[in-house]
């Protein structure tokens, strides 16, 4: 059956108006099933995570009151070494979201060849509602909670969406008070002085900006005449910005909660980044830059673009939207940006989709430079990380981009087989317990 009417077949199951994020990473992973060989038994427990951890999180909030929030630890599979994620902070978060992000890490680590497996964790919560010491009781009770399952040879967390070096940093000293141990590998993404790794802050950003720069020499586009337009202005987009803006791309369009802004001639991403240092909740509102107006996020979406990064959430580029993209190609700096039934459409169109599991890698590959020089005590330059940041990244893309190739399919698809291939090959080795 031609990739195409599988897709269809799969996307006719479940419309993307009931989209649900791990529905959504089990119809990419069937998509790779009829593309090898793995035998039922393993494909079962593929689709499945081996532990999902639920937890309630009462918080004493500055005014004295109580409140109680939900957090979640999934453990998706150990197989190829322990489980590796993020922690996200957003009132999006469910179980079925921390699950696909748990999928998703799995086969990214895979796709890398990282000895890691998968696993995510979140609190369903507005960040943006809390002080800094709320946020800091928060994240200390929910690591007291989730404590039995994370460890540096178990399940070693991370930052994603809206938590950063700060709350890791909470994260490590917890464990350390209630082990009685130092422990800096239990955690990735921390401070420099406390075990984080040079370059970590960057990783994620600087891998999208490796994976869009490697496409667009293989698709023989000048970067200098490469217009980009960049959904999402966090960690991630902010830092693929500024780093694909010198190597010589013109970012027109930026975005993040407060609004979404066009400015043909490009950003001026320096001025930008001073800007949201010092703005109000760190949002773009209000920025002033000349020959920029404001758009809608479905117009950026849509523009007339070389490159279009979606680096916020999930299902950004979805069936109602699909038809209306005109970038060339879209590198996923978010996890789960595009749903299957707009990967259809897109790949209809021709549109190039460099895939979340290969593009955003960059974070994760840090964070296991991270936790190789904790558990050696050894830390490197930051030279180095770059450097064999490059090296990782470039040999993924090189063996996506020719699978891709030799098989006529997607990057996406490619980039699952590499993956999913990986994982089911350690789990045969390993066998069935007991
Ligand atoms: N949250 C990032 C991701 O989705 C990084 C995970 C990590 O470093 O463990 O890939």
């Amino acid at each position: 059956m031609a990739i195409q009417d599988t897709a269809r077949m799969v996307s006719e199951r479940i419309k993307d108006t009931e989209i649900n994020p791990y529905e959504m990473m089990l119809q990419q992973l069937d998509l790779v099933r009829e593309y090898t060989t793995i035998p039922d038994g393993i494909w079962q427990i593929l689709r499945n995570p081996e532990r999902t951890l639920e937890v309630s999180v009462p918080i004493t909030r500055d005014d004295g009151g109580i409140e109680v929030f939900t957090g979640y630890r999934v453990q998706h599979s150990s197989a190829r070494g322990p489980c590796k994620g993020g922690i996200r902070f957003h009132p999006g978060v469910t179980v079925e979201e921390v699950k696909a992000l748990a999928g998703w890490m799995t086969w990214k680590c895979a796709v890398v060849n990282i000895p890691y497996g998968g696993g995510k964790g979140g609190i369903s919560c507005d960040p943006s509602c809390f002080t800094r010491s709320e946020l800091e009781r928060i994240t200390r009770r929910y690591t007291t909670m989730i404590y039995p399952l994370i460890g540096t040879r178990r399940d070693i967390p991370a930052p994603d969406v809206n938590t950063n070096a700060q709350v890791m940093n909470w994260i490590v000293d917890t464990v350390q008070f209630l082990s009685g141990e130092s422990t800096p590998g239990v955690v990735t993404g921390k401070s420099i002085e406390i075990g984080g790794a040079l370059g970590r802050h960057e990783a994620t950003g600087r891998g999208v900006m490796f994976i869009t720069l490697g496409v667009l020499q293989r698709l023989g586009i000048d970067v200098a005449e490469t217009r980009i337009a960049v959904q999402g202005f966090g960690n991630v987009g902010s830092i693929a910005s500024r780093l694909l803006g010198e190597a010589g791309a013109k970012i027109v369009a930026i975005s993040d909660v407060s609004g979404a802004y066009h400015c043909p001639t490009g950003f001026d991403i320096d001025l930008v980044l001073d800007y949201v240092k010092q703005s109000p909740g760190h949002l773009l509102a209000g920025l002033p830059h000349s020959g920029m107006e404001e758009i809608s996020n479905d117009e950026l979406l849509a523009l007339d673009v070389d490159v279009l990064i979606p680096a916020a959430l999930e299902a950004q580029i979805a069936a109602r939207n699909a038809e209306d993209i005109r970038a060339r190609v879209i590198v996923e700096g978010a996890n789960g940006p595009t749903t299957p039934e707009a990967d259809l459409i897109l790949g209809e169109k021709g549109t190039t989709v460099v895939p979340d599991i290969l593009a955003n890698a960059g974070g994760v590959v840090c964070s296991y430079f991270e936790w190789v020089q904790n558990i050696q005590c050894f830390p490197w330059e930051e030279k180095e990380t770059d450097q064999r940041l490059g090296r990782i990244l470039q040999r993924a893309l090189r063996e996506v981009w020719t699978l891709a190739e030799e098989r006529e399919i997607s990057l996406r698809l490619a980039a699952f087989i590499l993956g999913v291939e990986r994982v089911a090959t350690a789990i045969q080795l390993r066998g069935v317990f007991p």
